[in-house]
């Protein structure tokens, strides 16, 4: 898999430490949840940029279904609204990830990747909310964290940067 060094995932200690949380409350289940903030576009030189999806806020959601747990957080469209009216509405932010955690090494199951492409279409002439996210995937036992994104129908994964504040 290419890792692309021009989209990076910035998440503070602080979302981090609240990813653990969720994932060891979760566990042996998957843990999943959706991560908030800003997607900045950074000069780095001239003509080159960088993406910066920069985390800013974290809703861990229960996920009753084992396997499934990220798209079964999709389908539940009222939990799904509390969390848009909170972070949209009232913090001004947008989403930027898509959480879950996995009991084997944190990279994307042939259903994740099957979910990651449905989700980057865009449906009628909407715009889907979930296209261009980074899936965070946290290994269960290791705590490890790895991004990727579906983009230009390419499978990447990305640059992770742990800030602490
Ligand atoms: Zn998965």
């Amino acid at each position: 898999m290419n890792v692309e060094k021009d989209i990076i995932l910035v998440l503070p200690e602080k979302i981090v430490a609240e990813l653990k949380e969720c994932n060891r409350n979760a566990a042996p289940t998957e843990a999943c949840g959706l991560i908030f903030g800003d997607i900045k576009k950074i000069e780095t030189a001239k003509e080159n940029f960088q993406i910066h999806y920069i985390g800013k806020q974290f809703y861990c959601l229960k996920s009753n279904i084992e396997s499934y747990g990220s798209f079964a957080l999709i389908e539940d469209s009222d939990k799904y609204f509390e969390i848009h009216q909170d972070a949209v509405y009232n913090r001004q932010l947008r989403m930027i990830s898509i959480f879950h955690s996995h009991p084997v090494p944190p990279y994307p199951s042939s259903i994740d990747i099957e979910n990651m492409r449905y989700l980057n279409e865009d449906i009628g002439k909407k715009r889907n909310p979930f296209k261009n996210q980074i899936w965070t995937i946290m290994d269960m036992n290791t705590e490890d964290i790895n991004g990727f994104i579906y983009y230009n129908k390419e499978l990447l994964q990305v640059d992770l940067k742990i800030m602490n504040e």
